[in-house]
């Protein structure tokens, strides 16, 4: 196995303060992690779901009980708020319960009726499995996805983003501590581009990826050379439509959160605020007098609503889509700059009259930029709607529900929220289509991704 060595920093995005750096993993390192979680994987399929939600179970509550350690760390090392933070994990220990509690219920033997004397389906485990997982929400996107994994039987190795290294350590050490058997979870230290070793490294059976769509295609090209099963989880650029119909207030209220939660960095975050013209002016009022309510600062202090973003070059890029937005004709509403004199801050912005061949429409924007689009009408909103390459969320608001319903199967995306907000919930299935991936995540939809789904045929009996 052939892996370029790298150094891995930790660094404050508040401060621009170096908090730790850690040496990648040797290609030694990354052999001996994957054969100590091949080891305890053939001990842990062999577990009933009852055994294996104990340390499920455990884990919950370790979470619970570590919160500010571990809230802080994500706090250091990405800019979340530290409310954001701690909510972050109380999200985690509920879908450690939830798959403790459910798995054997979404796992169970499936009878068939066939012309066999019986015939079901068995959901097994596969092996290990690698993740390949991004910084901005640093604990649920790993637990999001190994709750599951490890409840189906699995063992699993994780590749962080490389700026969340402490985070990754502490995953790793939470999941050891709630007691899974040695080696069953590893985190390996590696940069990005040194991955593909590891996917077609046989030991390895399968491979998931939160992240940009351009990295979900190299992992899915070096996933389909080795002719692995994957799951992607990839960016997206949601459509928050509000029709004229629709409760101008409360669909502000929850837009300002929608687009500016985790500062703006989230896949399924509110991005193209599509208009009906009638209550546009009105909406963009409440919209912008919301936004600049926000308060900005140091995410460690708990009345902070917006921190840093999580790296300079995201900021940098996020300018970059502004400005040439604003270039082509769009109306900067409010913020548009840089805030403090360090670190990777950036206020909420707001622009309005954005057209879709705008980076701000065409692009995915992850940060805390709006852009709203006035629209004619539900048709044209659902033509914008669908004009993204992506296909993650959609939220539509209006006081018809009827039609709500009606009009949300006509949008292309994975999960469309009807007078609310798209958010991830461990009982539903959360996914897109088009660039935004492929796979499920969460749910029974979720666990069974990552399990050989088995037909077993018993013929009739033998004289
Ligand atoms: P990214 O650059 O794609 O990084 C995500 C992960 O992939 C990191 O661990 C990164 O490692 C790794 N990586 C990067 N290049 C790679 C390569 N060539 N081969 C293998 N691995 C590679 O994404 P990001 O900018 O950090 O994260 C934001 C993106 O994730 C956004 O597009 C967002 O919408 C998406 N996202 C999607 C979801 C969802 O559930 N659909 C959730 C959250 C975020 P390094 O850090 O070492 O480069």
């Amino acid at each position: 196995m052939t892996i370029q060595a790298a150094r891995i920093a930790s660094q404050s995005p508040a401060t621009d303060e170096i908090l730790r750096t850690f040496e990648a993993h040797t290609p030694q390192q990354v052999d001996e992690a994957l054969d100590q979680a091949q080891d305890a994987f053939v001990a842990w399929r062999a577990r009933s779901f009852a055994e294996r939600a104990v340390p499920m179970r455990r884990l919950a509550a370790l979470l619970r009980e570590r919160v500010e350690p571990y809230a802080k760390l994500m706090t250091l090392e990405m800019g979340k708020p530290i409310v954001e933070a701690r909510a972050e994990i109380e999200k985690c220990a509920w879908n450690c319960e939830y798959y403790a509690e459910n798995a054997s219920r979404f796992l169970a033997d499936e009878p068939v009726e066939t012309n066999a004397r019986k015939s079901y389906v068995a959901y097994q485990p596969l092996g290990i499995v690698l993740a390949v997982m991004p910084w901005n929400y640093p604990f649920w996107q790993v637990i999001r996805f190994a709750a599951p994994a490890l409840m189906a039987g699995n063992a699993a190795v994780l590749k962080h983003a490389s700026n969340v290294p402490q985070c990754a350590l502490a995953v790793e050490e939470a999941i050891r501590d709630a007691g899974f058997p040695e080696g069953l979870f590893r985190t390996l230290l590696l940069a990005g581009g040194a991955v593909e070793p590891v996917i077609a490294d046989e030991r390895v059976r399968a491979v998931t990826l939160t992240g940009s769509s351009a990295t979900g295609a190299q992992i899915a090209q070096a996933a389909g050379r080795a002719l692995k099963k994957c799951v992607l989880e990839l960016g997206g650029s949601d459509p928050y439509i509000v029709l004229a119909d629709a409760d101008v207030a409360a669909a502000a209220t929850t837009g300002v959160r929608a687009r500016n939660q985790n500062t703006g960095q989230s896949c399924i975050a509110a991005k193209r605020f599509l208009v009906a013209r009638e209550v546009a002016p009105d909406f963009e009022r409440r919209f912008v007098a919301g936004v600049e309510a926000l308060r900005i600062g140091d995410p460690l202090d708990p009345l902070t609503q917006m921190g840093p973003l999580a790296r300079v070059d995201l900021r940098d890029n996020l300018e970059r889509q502004v400005r040439e937005s604003i270039s082509m004709g769009a109306r900067l509403v409010t913020g548009g700059r840089r805030w403090g004199d360090r670190g990777a801050f950036y206020r909420p912005t707001v622009l309005a009259g954005v057209t879709p061949e705008m980076p701000v429409f065409a692009e995915e924007t992850f940060g805390p930029v709006a852009a709203i689009t006035p629209v004619r009408d539900a048709d044209e909103a659902i033509a914008l709607a669908n004009s993204s390459e992506y296909g993650l969320g959609a939220n539509l608001w209006t006081r018809d529900v009827a039609r709500a319903e009606a009009l949300a199967r006509r949008i292309d995306s994975g999960q469309v929220f009807i007078n609310g907000m798209v958010a991830s919930d461990p009982r539903l299935p959360f996914g897109g289509t088009k660039h935004s991936g492929y796979g499920r995540e969460l749910s029974s939809f979720g666990i069974r991704e990552f399990t050989n789904i088995k037909t077993v045929w018993i013929g009739p009996a033998i004289a």
